[in-house]
């Protein structure tokens, strides 16, 4: 139990009400769930002190250096690789993330159409694979991460508005693929079969997602590559990149190849600062419920989950049996992680609960004992890439908005292949961008506080629409007037 941690019985308030939770900063530690789960393992084998040189070093131990240096280690023994952790592993975005591991990309029409039609159909099932391939190596490979592959079910659940959210996103993954088919949008007889929600007006469902503790799956990443030789460095944070080393607080260090895979910690290292900016996305979770409560919910398969709300809701039910609720994005200014203090986070906490309360009223009375918040990496364009820099030696990837989980899979994978200059099918997708075009992967963001202004006027009007339609006060007739007005909006999705 952590230290927002409350057991207690059905009728417990919500730990909301407490002071909460770390701040997610570059120093805080996370106190999710997953990092409790975490305490009952051994500690990774510790390295004492940083090698003089390496052959490729990763900046990283969250899921895409790991996956990284896994691949890497895999197609070529005899290299000697250093992964370099400013904290623990999996402290950053891949120890604190909902767990839905889902075969999409952001942006990833958009990546499509970049392609020979042709090729389209190609790389959609490479997207969609990566969820097979982190099953896979799951399995292979012995890692108890709780991965449960049930799909994903998005439903219009609370409210009439939902609906169009829905269409929106049955039209985007019929063209993800590259292909425009038809994604059926089950009629509400058939959604509330699928989950008992409040309101079941309509649902889509995605057979390429699973479910996973992913600080589990990364701290299992992290014990694998170990055994096979790769060098772990934790609390040793890279301060500066130069052509053939890295400085970092523990000394400098001589190698081929850097890697960094810090996402949106980009801000720490001149090389990748204000080309993906942090944005914040927060969590609740339920303590495990009765088999009695489970089944009020629905969701038979242990299907991931969404409502269509304009807050970006994602849920799952854990191996155990709770639910993990998370949503509601929102950027601090000029990217300071530690501008929040304890009640902005309880705040945002809090309402999260409203909302899932609304979605499931059965969840009324089930005591939430976990609430934390983390960071998602937003690349200028909103869609990830991978970059070369062969003059200066880097491979770097991320940019992956909300959907990093299985998309770290895919781009250790890549990332893998371009450090060993292998041409493979992996390098020629759309997300890979030319040797040296780091500009046409990851654009430098405008400076504050234009960035400020411009996320705001995306998220401030998703929470009004929230708040609006779950109030109690305003009369329907208002209700409805508001809600048309900011659902007419432009909101940032996830
Ligand atoms: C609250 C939340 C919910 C999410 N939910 C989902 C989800 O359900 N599904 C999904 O697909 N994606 C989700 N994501 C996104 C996903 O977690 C990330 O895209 C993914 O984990 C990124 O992995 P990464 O290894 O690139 O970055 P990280 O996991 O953030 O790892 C980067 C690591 O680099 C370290 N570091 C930073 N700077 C330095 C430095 N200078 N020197 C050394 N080390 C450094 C950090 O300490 C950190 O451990 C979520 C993210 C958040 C925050």
């Amino acid at each position: 139990m952590n230290q927002q941690g409350n057991p207690g019985s059905p009728h417990t308030p919500p730990a909301m009400d407490r002071p909460v939770v770390d701040r997610a900063g570059f120093g805080a530690p996370n106190d999710s769930l997953w990092a409790d789960n975490l305490r009952a393992l051994p500690d990774l084998p510790a390295e004492n002190s940083p090698p003089g040189s390496c052959d490729v070093a990763i900046i990283g131990g969250g899921l895409t250096g790991l996956w990284t240096a896994y691949y890497l280690s895999q197609l070529d023994p005899r290299l000697t690789i250093s992964v370099f952790e400013a904290n623990r592993v999996a402290h950053g975005a891949s120890g604190r993330a909902g767990g839905w591991v889902m075969g999409a990309l952001d942006g990833q029409a958009h990546l499509m159409s970049r392609l020979d039609p042709a090729l389209r159909p190609t790389a959609a099932r490479i997207v969609a694979d990566s969820v097979a391939e982190v099953g896979r190596v799951v399995s292979v490979e012995d890692i108890a991460c709780g991965f449960h592959h049930g799909g994903l079910v998005r439903i219009a659940a609370r409210h009439p508005r939902q609906v169009k959210t829905l269409q929106a996103y049955a039209a985007a993954i019929a063209q993800e693929g590259g292909q425009d088919e038809t994604v059926e949008i089950l009629d509400p007889a058939r959604t509330a079969a699928i989950a008992a929600v409040r309101r079941p007006l309509g649902a889509v469902t995605y057979p390429h997602c699973a479910t996973v503790d992913p600080a589990r799956l990364t701290h299992g990443l992290a014990r694998i590559v170990i055994r096979r030789g790769v060098r772990l460095h934790q609390g040793c944070r890279v301060i500066r990149i130069e052509p053939g080393r890295i400085e970092t607080n523990q000394g400098t260090i001589s190698c081929r190849i850097v890697v960094p895979a810090v996402e949106a910690y980009a801000g720490t290292l001149s090389s990748t600062r204000e080309r993906i900016i942090p944005i914040y996305s927060h969590i609740i979770a339920t303590a495990p419920l009765t088999p009695v409560m489970l089944a009020s919910l629905g969701l038979r398969n242990r299907e991931a989950f969404s409502d269509c709300s304009a807050i970006s809701t994602y849920g799952q039910i854990t191996e155990d049996g709770r639910v993990v609720f998370g949503g509601l994005s929102d950027l601090p200014f000029g990217g300071r992680l530690d501008r929040y203090t304890p009640a902005d986070f309880a705040r945002r906490h809090r309402f999260l609960h409203r909302v899932l309360v609304d979605l499931f009223p059965q969840l009324t009375d089930a005591p939430i004992t976990h609430a934390w918040s983390g960071v998602l990496g937003i690349p200028r364009f909103f869609r990830p890439a991978i970059v070369r820099d062969a003059m200066r030696g880097l491979v770097w990837g991320g940019g992956y908005v909300g959907r990093g989980l299985a998309a770290s899979n895919l781009f250790g994978r890549t990332i893998a292949d371009l450090v060993l200059e292998r041409t493979t099918e992996l390098t020629r997708m759309p997300w890979v961008v030319p040797d040296g075009a780091v500009d046409k992967g990851f654009r430098r963001w405008e400076p504050e506080p234009l960035r400020w202004i411009a996320t705001r006027a995306l998220l401030t009007p998703a929470v009004a629409l929230e708040c609006t339609l779950m109030s109690r006060t305003l009369p329907k007739c208002a209700r409805t007037l508001i809600a048309a007005g900011l659902a007419a909006l432009p909101t940032l999705k996830r």
